[in-house]
C-alpha cells in the first residue's frame, strides 16, 4: 500500500485532435480510421453491437430491478453509448438497470464528441445529456448518471487492456470496438481477450465489427465460440458469439476461482442477494449521499439521524468549497479527491440549479508563498491536469475575477464553487426511496445473532430499529459503536465564522490557508480552524480572529472590511471525522477476530499469499473519514458503497477501492506485528 503505481493518466496524452471528412464525419489521426461506418454509423453500431448480441430481447426477458452490464473498448464518440440507451429506453423494463463500462485511451474534447454526435438529431436528447457530464481528459474511472440512476455509464480514461484486466464486475454483453487490428493491433492484444474472458460468464455475448482472422483466433483461445455474419456497408463479414469455455479442452479452461488480486482480505462480501431493505446511522454528507445511491439502485432506506433535520454535524456549514487539492504527482489519495471532486461536480449539476445553494462561481487557490508557487508552476508544467479542471491565473486577472484587489495569483478552478451541504443532503434525501427519523440518537447497535439483524438503540435502551444492513455514517460518533471500536476514527476541532455584509463584492472563492466564499443571504462565511485531540463545543474568540487572520493573508481589503463586524460574529464548531491517513473509510467492516486469525501469516510474512476469503460482521457498513473534503468524497463514496452492496461496477479503480476499505488499518497492523 505504501508505493503509488503510476495512475492511468500516465497513458492518456491529453484529447485527441480529430480530422473531419467532407461529410463532417470523424476520423482518427493517430489511427487514420474513421470512427464509425461512413455509409451509416448508427445503422452499424445497431446491427453489428445491439442486433449481434441480441440486446433487446434479452432484455426484455430481465427480471424486475435485475442490472445488464455492457462492456466496450474504445468510447469514442459515445455513438454505440448513446444507441445503445436509447434502444434500452424502449425495450427494457422500467425498473431494470443499465451499466454500460467503455475504456478509452484517447480521449476526444466535449466540442468534438458534441460535433460527431450532432450528425444523428434523432439522438439530441441523449446527446445534450452525455456532452454536459462528458468528463475532462483525466485518466481514470468516470462514472456518469442518467435516467435517475436507472443509466449508469462508467467511462474509463486507460488503456483498454489495463483497464479490462482490472475490472471485477461480470459484463453480460461486449462491444468489442477499436480501430482496425491492422491499424491498431496494439489494442487487439491476448492480453486484452484475457481480460474479456476474466470478465465474462457463461452467458455472456461478444461482437465486433471486425473480421480479422487474429481477433477469431484470439477470443477463441480464451474460451469464445465464434460465429460470422455478413458485416455492415462496406465490410464483407462481422464475429459475434458467446463464452463457451466448456468447448475448450480441459487443460486449456480458464479457472473461474482466480482472484483478480492476491489480496483477499480486501475482497468484498457476497451478499446471497441485492439487500431490499438497508438501515443507515446519519443524515450528514456521507449518509445522505448513500441514503441517495442506494435508492436510485432501487433499494428502501431507513435512515436514523440523530439532530432534527439534515447535515447537522460537520456538514452543516452554511457553505463548503468544492475544489480539490492536486499535487504535482497523482497519488492514490489526490486520484480519489479528483475523481470525487469531478463526481460532485455532475452531481450537483444534476441535483441543484445554481442559485440560493450552489454558486460555480470558480475557486482560486492562491500562491501565498515562494514554495506555493513553485509547487503550483511543476503542477502545471506535469501535463496532468488539463486546462478545463485547472489553470493559472495572475494576480491581477484574479483580483478582477474576486472583485477585491490580491497580491498573489495562483490556480483557478473555473468550475469550482461553494454549496450549502445541508441543502445538498436535504435534495438528496429527498427521494421517494428513502424514509427519515430524524430526532432519533442511536446510542448503541448490537448484532442478534438468532435474528440475524443489528438492533438500534436509543440512549435509554429502547429498542428503535431492527436491520439485517446497516450502513453507519455518523462521523466520528460511529467511534462510540463497540462493534466499530478497531477503526481508528480521530475527531478534528473546525470552527467557521460568519458576519453580516452591506457590500457583497467579493465574486469568487477564496483559498490560501483558510478560505471565503462570496457572501450567501448577506453574510460572508469563513474559515476553518483545525484542532485535533479537542472536544470543546463552544465557539470561541479567539477561532474568530484565526479565521480572519486567515483571510487577511489571502486579501487584506476584505479582512479590513470583515475585522469591525467581528465582534458580532456567528460562530460554528463542527468535528471532521478523519482516519490516520486522511482517506475516507467505505465498506464492509472486518470482523476482526477472523481476520487476525486467517491472516496471521502476514505479521512473518507481508507478502504471504493467503488464500481465504474475508469474514466480515454481518451486513455491517460504513462511510466515513471524510474530514473536511466531505463534499467531494462523501459522495463518490456513496456510490461506492451503493455498488458493493448491490454488485454493481465501482465508481473507481480497484486500487483505490482498497486504499478506502475499511480493513486496511487492521491489515497494516498485523503487517506490522502490533496485534
Ligand atoms: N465506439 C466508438 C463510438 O461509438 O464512437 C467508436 C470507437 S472508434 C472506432 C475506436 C476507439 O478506440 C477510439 O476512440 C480510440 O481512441 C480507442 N482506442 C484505440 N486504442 C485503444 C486502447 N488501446 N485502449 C482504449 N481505447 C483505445
Amino acid at each position: 500500500m505504501r508505493s503509488n503505481p503510476p495512475a492511468a493518466a500516465s497513458v492518456l496524452s491529453g484529447i485527441e485532435p480529430l480530422r473531419w471528412d467532407t461529410l463532417g464525419q470523424p476520423l482518427s489521426r493517430r489511427f487514420n480510421d474513421f470512427y464509425f461506418s461512413r455509409v451509416n454509423g448508427l445503422e452499424e453500431t445497431q446491427y453489428v453491437y445491439l442486433r449481434h448480441n441480441q440486446l433487446p430481447q434479452r432484455w426484455q426477458s430481465l427480471a424486475p430491478g435485475q442490472a445488464f452490464c455492457i462492456g466496450e473498448t474504445g468510447f469514442g464518440t459515445g455513438l454505440n453509448f448513446l444507441s445503445c440507451w436509447q434502444a434500452w429506453r424502449e425495450h427494457a423494463a422500467p425498473t431494470s438497470r443499465l451499466h454500460f463500462i467503455s475504456v478509452e485511451r484517447h480521449p476526444l474534447s466535449q466540442q468534438d464528441l458534441r460535433r460527431a454526435l450532432s450528425l444523428w438529431p434523432q439522438l439530441a436528447e441523449f446527446t445534450d445529456a452525455l456532452v454536459a457530464q462528458y468528463p475532462p481528459p483525466c485518466g481514470g474511472f468516470h462514472r456518469l448518471v442518467f435516467d435517475q440512476g436507472l443509466v449508469q455509464l462508467t467511462l474509463i480514461f486507460d488503456d483498454a487492456c489495463h483497464a479490462i484486466a482490472q475490472l471485477e464486475p461480470r459484463v453480460d454483453a461486449w462491444f468489442l470496438d477499436g480501430f482496425s487490428p491492422a491499424k491498431n493491433p496494439e489494442m487487439w492484444s491476448p492480453e486484452l481477450f484475457k481480460g474479456v474472458a476474466r470478465s465474462s460468464h457463461r452467458n455472456t455475448t461478444f461482437s465486433t465489427f471486425s473480421a480479422a482472422s487474429s481477433v477469431r483466433r484470439g477470443l477463441e483461445a480464451v474460451g469464445f465460440a465464434v460465429n460470422k455474419a455478413p458485416g455492415f456497408g462496406k465490410k464483407r463479414e462481422l464475429l459475434y458469439g458467446q463464452y463457451r469455455p466448456e468447448l475448450m479442452s480441459g487443460s486449456d479452461q480458464p479457472r473461474s476461482d482466480q482472484p483478480c488480486s492476491n489480496q483477499p482480505w480486501y475482497a468484498h462480501p457476497s451478499l446471497a442477494a441485492d439487500p431490499a431493505s438497508i438501515s443507515i446511522i446519519g443524515a450528514g454528507l456521507a449518509g445522505a449521499s448513500t441514503a441517495f445511491a442506494l435508492a436510485e439502485r432501487g433499494c428502501q432506506v431507513q435512515l436514523f439521524e440523530r439532530g432534527a433535520e439534515p447535515g447537522c454535524g460537520a456538514s452543516g456549514n452554511p457553505q463548503g468549497v468544492l475544489y480539490a487539492k492536486l499535487p504535482v504527482a497523482p497519488t492514490r489519495s489526490s486520484r480519489i479527491h479528483l475523481n470525487g471532486y469531478l463526481y460532485s461536480l455532475r452531481l450537483l449539476q444534476r441535483q441543484l440549479s445554481p442559485g440560493q445553494h450552489w454558486s460555480p462561481c470558480g475557486v482560486i487557490q492562491l500562491a501565498l508563498d515562494d514554495r506555493e508557487a513553485d509547487k503550483q508552476r511543476k503542477l502545471l508544467q506535469s501535463g496532468q491536469y488539463p486546462d478545463s479542471l485547472v489553470r493559472p491565473i495572475s494576480a491581477a486577472a484574479a483580483s478582477v475575477m474576486a472583485g477585491y484587489p490580491l497580491t498573489a495569483g495562483g490556480l483557478l478552478f473555473p468550475q469550482g464553487g461553494w454549496v450549502s451541504p445541508a441543502e445538498l443532503c436535504r435534495k438528496l434525501l429527498n427521494h421517494p426511496n428513502i424514509h427519515c427519523h430524524f430526532n432519533q440518537p442511536i446510542d448503541s447497535i448490537q448484532f442478534d445473532p438468532a435474528r440475524q439483524q443489528w438492533q438500534l438503540r436509543s440512549p435509554s435502551g429502547a429498542l428503535l430499529h431492527q436491520a439485517a444492513t446497516l450502513v453507519v455514517a455518523n462521523a466520528h460518533e460511529a467511534g462510540h459503536f463497540p462493534a466499530l471500536a478497531e477503526l481508528p476514527l480521530k475527531p478534528i476541532r473546525g470552527q467557521t465564522t460568519s458576519v453580516s455584509t452591506q457590500s457583497s463584492a467579493l465574486k469568487t472563492v477564496l483559498c490560501g490557508n483558510g478560505y471565503i466564499a462570496p457572501a450567501k443571504q448577506q453574510r460572508y462565511c469563513f474559515g476553518a480552524s483545525f484542532d485535533l485531540n479537542d472536544l470543546d463545543t463552544r465557539v470561541r474568540t479567539s477561532d474568530h480572529r484565526h479565521n480572519l487572520a486567515l483571510i487577511e493573508q489571502m486579501c487584506p481589503a476584505l479582512a479590513q472590511q470583515l475585522a469591525p463586524q467581528l465582534a458580532a460574529a456567528q460562530g460554528r464548531v463542527g468535528f471532521r471525522c478523519a482516519a490516520p491517513d486522511y482517506l475516507p473509510i467505505v465498506g464492509a467492516v472486518a470482523d476482526p477476530a477472523a481476520y487476525i486469525r486467517d491472516y496471521a501469516a502476514l505479521r512473518s510474512n507481508a507478502k504471504a499469499r493467503i488464500d481465504t476469503p474475508p469474514t466480515h460482521l454481518p451486513g455491517l457498513f460504513v462511510n466515513l473519514g471524510h474530514g473536511s473534503k466531505g463534499l467531494i468524497t462523501a459522495p463518490l463514496a456513496g456510490a461506492l458503497l451503493a455498488d458493493i452492496m448491490t454488485h454493481g461496477p465501482a465508481p473507481i479503480e480497484p486500487e483505490l477501492q482498497r486504499a478506502l476499505n475499511p480493513a486496511r488499518f487492521i491489515i497494516k497492523r498485523l503487517i506490522k506485528g502490533i496485534i
